[in-house]
C-alpha cells in the first residue's frame, strides 16, 4: 500500500476502495460457486476457488484446516486484535445455492482480502475462516473442537436473505435416536412373555404430546417412529423413534431435553423395555449476537447505504452451527437484503437471486459493512472493550451441553 492509513474514517473509505477495485473478482469467484453447487464436505471447488485467490493476494493460507479437507484458514497482520471473517459455501441438494452461501463466501473473501492491505497499518489481525457444511453437517461445530476459534477476539459473518435484518431468529436444537429393546413372544401363545417395545415407544409419543400443552410458544419438539415392528402376531422386540427438540436457547433446550427425556423413559419404564438414546454429534445452538459488535456493524451497513431492522419486525427463522461460535466468542450473523421480501431461503427462486444483480450487490455491500466492522473492532479504543465485556457477562447462560464434550 501506498497510501497507510491510520484515521478509522480514512480507513474505512481506503477498504471500501479496495473492495471495489476487487469487484470483477469477488463476482467471479460468487458465480463459480454458484455454478457448480457442491453439498457439505464435499466443497472442493469452492475450497479451491477461494484458497486461489486469497494465496495469490498473499494471505498466509492453510488448505484443508483443523483436518477437515474443504475447510481453510487464512491469516494478515501480525499484532492487535484477532477477528475472524467466515465463508460458507455448501449448497443443498437438488437446489443449489437456495441459501446463497455463494454470497457468503465472496464477501467474506473480499472482507479478508481488503483488510490485508491495511492489517499492518492499523495494527491488527484477520483470520479468514473457511468454514464447510453448514447445512446440517456441523463444520464449524467441528473446528472449535479443533480449536479454529482459539484467540479469536469476535467472528463475524453475513448472510443473504429476502429482508435486511439483524440478526436470524435461530432456535437451538438436539437430534435424538432412541432405540426401544423388549421382548419377544408370540402374540396369542404367550403374550404374558412377551415385553413390547412398540408400546414403550407409543407411550412415550403419547407422554410427549402432553408435554407440549406446557411448552413457551417458540419451542418445538416432533417426532417419528422408525424401524417398527414387522408381523401382528409377533410381540414386538424392537422400535425405535427420532425426535427433534428446539429452543431459543441452549440453556432453554437442555431443560426441555430432559423434559422430553423423562416421558420417553416413563414409557419405557410402563412397558418394561429398555431405551437408548443417542444424540446427534452436531448439535446446534442458537446464535447470541453481540449486541456492541451488532451496532458497530449495523452503523457501517447504514454508511452504504444498508438499514439492518429488528428481528421484531422481519423474523427469519432457522438453526445455525454459527450460533456454536457464538457461545465460543463474541458473533455477529446478520442478514444482507439480496432478493424481494416474499422470496425466502431455500427456494429454487432465491437460488437465482443468489446468482443475479441483487445477489452481486449483496457480496459488494457484505465485504464492505463486514471489513469497516473490523475496521471499528481494530481501531476504536471502546468498541472490542465493550464487546469483550457483554460477552464476559453472558458467562451464566453459557450452559455447557449436558451430552456432548
Ligand atoms: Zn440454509
Ligand atoms: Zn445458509
Amino acid at each position: 500500500m501506498e497510501s497507510e492509513p491510520k484515521d478509522p474514517r480514512e480507513a474505512k473509505k481506503v477498504i471500501c476502495e479496495l473492495i471495489d477495485d476487487l469487484e470483477e473478482e469477488l463476482l467471479h469467484v460468487s458465480h463459480a460457486i454458484h455454478e457448480n453447487p457442491e453439498l457439505g464436505y464435499e466443497e472442493f471447488q469452492a475450497h479451491e476457488i477461494l484458497t486461489s485467490s486469497l494465496i495469490s493476494h498473499g494471505l498466509k493460507t492453510e488448505k484443508s484446516a483443523y483436518g477437515i479437507e474443504t475447510a481453510f484458514e487464512a491469516k494478515a497482520g501480525s499484532s492487535g486484535p484477532v477477528i475472524a471473517v467466515l465463508c460458507e459455501y455448501d449448497a443443498l441438494p437438488e437446489i443449489g445455492h437456495a441459501c446463497g452461501h455463494n454470497v457468503i463466501a465472496a464477501a467474506g473473501l473480499g472482507a479478508g482480502l481488503a483488510l490485508s492491505q491495511l492489517a499492518e497499518s492499523l495494527n491488527g489481525q484477520v483470520r479468514v475462516i473457511g468454514t464447510p457444511a453448514e447445512e446440517g453437517g456441523g463444520g464449524k461445530v467441528r473446528m472449535i473442537r479443533k480449536g479454529a476459534f482459539e484467540g479469536v477476539d469476535a467472528a463475524l459473518m453475513i448472510h443473504p436473505a429476502g429482508s435486511e435484518v439483524e440478526r436470524i431468529t435461530s432456535l437451538a436444537i438436539e437430534q435424538m435416536k432412541i432405540s426401544y429393546t423388549g421382548r419377544a413372544a408370540h402374540a396369542a401363545a404367550a403374550p404374558e412373555k412377551g415385553l413390547n417395545a412398540l408400546d414403550a415407544a407409543v407411550l412415550g409419543y403419547m407422554n410427549v404430546a402432553t408435554l407440549r400443552q406446557h411448552i413457551a410458544p417458540d419451542e418445538r419438539i416432533h417426532g417419528i417412529f422408525t424401524d417398527g415392528p414387522v408381523k401382528a402376531n409377533i410381540v414386538p422386540q424392537h422400535a425405535g423413534a427420532d425426535w427433534y427438540v428446539r429452543s431459543p436457547t441452549r440453556a432453554g433446550l437442555e431443560s426441555l431435553k430432559s423434559r422430553v427425556i423423562a416421558c420417553l423413559e416413563a414409557g419405557a419404564k410402563a412397558a418394561g423395555c429398555d431405551m437408548e438414546i443417542s444424540f446427534s454429534e452436531f448439535p446446534y445452538d442458537d446464535v447470541v449476537d453481540n449486541r456492541a459488535l451488532l451496532n458497530a456493524y449495523i452503523s457501517n451497513a447504514q454508511e452504504i447505504g444498508r438499514d439492518p431492522r429488528p428481528e421484531t419486525e422481519t423474523a427469519i427463522v432457522g438453526s445455525t452451527d454459527m450460533g456454536n461460535v457464538s457461545y465460543e466468542v463474541p458473533a455477529i450473523h446478520p442478514m444482507i437484503k439480496i432478493a424481494p421480501e416474499e422470496i425466502a431461503i431455500h427456494t429454487p427462486t432465491f437460488a437465482e437471486y443468489a446468482r443475479g444483480p441483487m445477489g452481486d450487490k449483496g457480496v459488494i455491500d457484505g465485504a464492505k459493512a463486514l471489513a469497516m466492522t473490523v475496521v471499528d473492532c481494530w481501531t476504536s479504543p471502546t468498541i472490542l472493550p465493550e464487546v469483550c465485556e457483554e460477552f464476559e457477562e453472558l458467562e451464566g447462560v453459557r450452559a455447557r451441553r449436558t451430552n456432548t464434550p
